[in-house]
């Protein structure tokens, strides 16, 4: 019996996978720093706690486990000479987060992992694909504790940055001391890197986040790309005066300055199709309710689906704000602390996982969604060393990075079904 006939064989198997993957995540989401929420931040003793939970589960499925030299959690099953098709997504969560941002699509792929593996002989496991495959539960896609998303799959994919070691969490410590108390060795962070020859590509299930498939009535769809992201750090400038004595001709308000410019992001984002643009924090100073306000801070978090499209938002809106600014007597300056580029889906990944989808619809011949993600994901980082692909799961009312954050059983069944069916076609592909 080929792997292929073996999943068709098993509708049972897959509803008895996606209940496993609900209960898994519940159990996870026991494993926190706070008893009133959920917290998993990197290199805590909860993310230690969560690997050991995860290595066991990929042992009882007959895979070889390690821990890497970033605390990334990983598993392979097949041919040990083999390149592999890498599986995941990451096990740390937000402040106060969800029970499935993450953790699904690395049950998702342990689940895809019990349904094709078939017995090897000596009383192991493996797959029959012409690759081998490895689940990876990345240890930081959020960067919550210290600032910096992606630390885990950076490391895996060899675009650690140095400059991190000094970067420290709230309570003042640093990435290195982390590492040490967590007993990795910061020296040796760059063994976790993968070279591109030991990957046919990465593929991850993942809840969209948003409420598109929700609104479409769609339980999956395939991932064109990740979004594109410039973040900004805006200071308005204007004069802090009495708010009793100064006449309104003679008022500098940078408050209402830096208003009109959280009116121009919502006016000129919204009027692009594929652009979000947000102002999420703003703090005027001096801050006193008799004072008119001097001085704002403010941030910008600007997404596209294409970079050049993005860049021209924040150009028509830099031109925008010389206007606003203009007109009240103010200043402005904008510092960027982040830019990532758009990360593109490879076509033939987009194709098998297109593929999965179909092969759970009733008929084969309905074409699946396709959105692109408008949040990060670890596959913004393996892209500089593997093909990418993804598969959304529908996310009801598109409410994540919440406690309300939910998916379905049904949907993590049909997730699961496509993504297996996703790998079986790749492994009809070249290696
Ligand atoms: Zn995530």
């Amino acid at each position: 019996m080929t792997a292929a006939s073996l999943l068709r064989a098993a509708p049972d198997a897959v509803a008895t996978a996606a209940r496993r993957v609900m209960a898994r995540c519940e159990e996870l989401a026991r494993v926190s720093a706070d008893t009133a929420s959920i917290e998993r931040v990197y290199l805590s003793p909860e993310h230690a706690r969560v690997n050991r939970l995860a290595a066991e589960w990929m042992r009882e499925l007959g895979m070889r486990t390690w821990q890497d030299a970033a605390g990334n959690q990983v598993g392979r099953i097949g041919d040990p000479a083999a390149p592999a098709l890498m599986l995941g997504s990451h096990l740390d969560t937000v402040l106060d987060a969800g029970r499935y941002d993450g953790i699904a699509g690395v049950l998702i792929a342990l689940e895809v992992v019990r349904l094709l593996r078939v017995p090897s002989g000596d009383d192991g496991w493996t797959v029959p694909l012409p690759f081998a495959i490895e689940v990876v539960a990345f240890s930081d896609e959020e960067g919550t504790r210290f600032g910096k998303a992606l630390l885990g799959s950076s490391a895996v994919a060899g675009t650690w940055n140095d400059a991190w070691w000094d970067l420290a969490d709230a309570d003042g410590v640093s990435l290195r001391r982390a590492f040490l108390e967590f007993g990795l060795d910061p020296g040796r962070v760059g063994e976790a890197a993968r070279r591109p020859d030991e990957l046919v590509g990465y593929l991850e299930a993942h809840i969209e986040q948003g409420p598109e498939l929700d609104r479409a009535g769609e339980p999956l769809a395939v991932v064109s790309s990740i979004a594109s992201a410039r973040r900004f750090q805006l200071v308005v400038e204007g004069e802090a005066r009495h708010a009793g004595g100064t006449p309104y001709d003679m008022r500098r308000d940078a408050l209402l300055g830096a208003s009109e410019a959280a009116l121009a992001v919502e006016r000129i984002c919204s009027a692009e199709h594929h652009i979000v643009g947000t102002v999420g924090r703003f703090e005027a100073f001096p801050g006193a309710v008799n004072v008119i306000p001097g001085e704002v801070q403010f941030s910008l978090d600007l997404r596209g689906e294409f970079d050049g499209e993005r860049d021209r938002v924040w150009d028509a809106l830099a031109r925008d704000l010389d206007d606003i600014m203009g007109r009240r007597g103010l200043r402005w300056r904008a510092r960027e602390v982040h830019s990532a580029a758009a990360v593109f889906c490879a076509p033939l990944l987009q194709d098998v996982v297109a593929g999965g989808i179909r092969a759970t619809l009733p008929t084969r011949s309905e074409a699946p969604p396709v959105i692109f993600s408008r949040a990060g994901h670890d596959g913004m980082a393996l892209g500089a060393i593997a093909d990418v692909g993804m598969l959304f799961l529908r996310n009801p009312d598109g409410v994540s990075h919440h406690p309300d954050e939910a998916v379905s059983a049904g949907d993590v069944a049909h997730g699961i079904r496509a993504l297996a069916e996703a790998v079986l076609l790749r492994g009809t592909e070249p290696a």
